[in-house]
């Protein structure tokens, strides 16, 4: 959208994330998104056969609780699954159980984005329509535990739609209550996106397919433009739900959308209705002593303890092996002022090694950064040791020994070299003697180059102003 223009968007997101419980949501079958061979982790529940009781995952009610109380939410004390009755054939029961009237958290916030409820529900079956003329449907997926968390009507840019998912991702990692990769379709996005003049809402589009942060940005600007257009040729919007293509790069029409009251939603009467608070191990104070650092809590933490540069703190929120050996090289070094030098090489050197850099531990790291804040090492010969200490487990001292990294300090070894440098560049000499100042780093460039580098380039700058002032 253009900076000038008079059009406002607004968008509201529904996220779906599978929770990583052992079972699924209503049975005891196995709940795992890596099985490959279709229809292995089924049952009568799940396959929806008469007569089939569907018994409630404990589990997956705690981890939602445990979203509720992160993002600052209202837990309910009573809840109730409902029915959302439709039909598709990866839905066996010809309806999903899900929750309606009483979910089990209201309210909260990401990111200062206000959210309006998070439930539980059931994941559906998996059908793939791009096998022949049949479509093929695979149960494994189905009665899979959903997180579905909804937000108020708040975003004003794709932008800030793919980082409030981020977050969001984030979040269920850290609380170990879902894995969210997009790309598998653990996680999903929806975006309500509507465009007006003025304060008031516009007509909602649905749109849907959103499987990476990328295309939910994309989509989200397109259907913005999109609806511009219409309005600005002076047609409507129609609310309906679209997809978006990625490889046309275009949200596309997929049906009109349907009313809550077409799903004709009622409490489902197979399952117990809940009183939250009287559950043992459901109750605030329990599931407070189980919750997990926040990316919130953990980005304040690393501000308070190691002062860090903000795109440091933020690298680590998403890099979280990295951000451990960041903490634990910290443990090792007392002086404040270094931890910004430790995480400047662990962002670029380490982080550059990709995962090869997590075999190196926080102790011989910090010892590492001493002898580089002590000028014993250059940075130059701190990458090199770095590079060396993931293929062997010696100290850093002795990879600097054994490799000539050590950065020769002594004075009158030193002094020698730059004298020889000084009497076999003679025009330089008099070039700097006759006041350019530039000449000088080319003549400690010679001694650094006389040393194979090891040579401390201070120094030498040192006793090539001495020798030559
Ligand atoms: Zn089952």
């Amino acid at each position: 959208m253009k900076k000038d223009s008079k059009w406002k968007a607004t968008i509201g997101l529904e996220i779906h994330a599978e929770l990583n419980t052992k079972t699924k949501m209503f049975c005891a079958c196995k709940n795992d998104p890596d099985e490959k061979r279709p229809n292995i982790n089924i049952c009568p529940i799940c396959l929806a056969h008469p007569g089939t009781l569907p018994v409630i995952n404990k589990e997956a009610v705690k981890s939602i609780l445990k979203i509720g109380l992160a993002i600052g939410g209202k837990l309910a004390d009573f809840s109730e699954f409902d029915r959302k009755n439709y039909f598709y054939p990866d839905i066996p029961k010809g309806y999903q159980i899900s929750q309606y009237k009483y979910p089990l958290v209201s309210g909260g916030e990401l990111l200062g984005f206000k959210i309006t409820r998070v439930h539980l529900e059931e994941d559906t079956a998996r059908s793939s329509h791009d096998v022949g003329d049949f479509s093929l449907v695979d149960f494994n997926r189905s009665g899979v535990p959903l997180m579905e968390l909804v937000t108020e009507p708040v975003f004003h840019s794709a932008t800030e739609v793919s980082k409030f998912g981020i977050e969001l991702q984030h979040l269920l990692q850290y609380l170990g209550v879902a894995k969210a990769n997009m790309e598998k379709g653990e996680m999903r996005l929806e975006a309500n996106v509507s465009v007006s003049e003025d304060e008031k809402l516009g007509t909602k589009v649905e749109v849907k397919n959103l499987n990476s942060f990328r295309s939910a940005e994309r989509a989200v600007n397109y259907e913005i433009e999109r609806q511009i257009e219409l309005l600005e040729k002076g047609e409507k919007v129609i609310q309906e739900t679209r997809g978006w293509d990625d490889k046309k790069q275009a949200t596309f029409s997929q049906r009109s959308k349907e009313d809550s009251q077409d799903y004709r939603y009622f409490p489902d009467p197979d399952l117990p209705k809940l009183k939250l608070s009287e559950i043992h191990d459901l109750n605030e104070s329990a599931l407070r002593k189980e919750l997990k650092e926040t990316p919130k809590e953990k980005r304040e933490r690393l501000k308070k303890d190691y002062d860090l540069k903000d795109s440091d703190i933020d690298f680590y929120i998403s890099n979280v092996n990295l951000g451990d050996i960041f903490e634990s090289a910290a443990s090792f070094i007392t002086s404040k002022k270094s931890f910004q030098t430790l995480s400047n090489f662990v962002v670029s050197d380490i982080a550059s090694l990709g995962e090869e850099g997590f075999s190196i531990d926080g102790k011989r790291l910090a010892s590492l950064i001493s002898m580089f804040i002590e000028n014993k090492v250059s940075s130059r010969g701190a990458k090199d040791i770095i590079l060396k200490m993931t293929k062997s487990k010696k100290e850093p001292l002795a990879i600097a020994e054994e490799s000539g990294l050590l950065q020769k300090s002594d004075e009158g070894e030193l002094t020698k070299v730059a004298e020889k440098i000084i009497s076999d560049n003679e025009a330089v000499v008099s070039e700097y003697k006759n006041g350019k100042i530039s000449a000088l780093q080319f003549l400690v460039g010679q001694g650094m180059k006389a040393t194979s580098g090891s040579a401390n380039p201070q120094v030498l700058r040192a006793i090539f102003e001495k020798l030559l002032n």
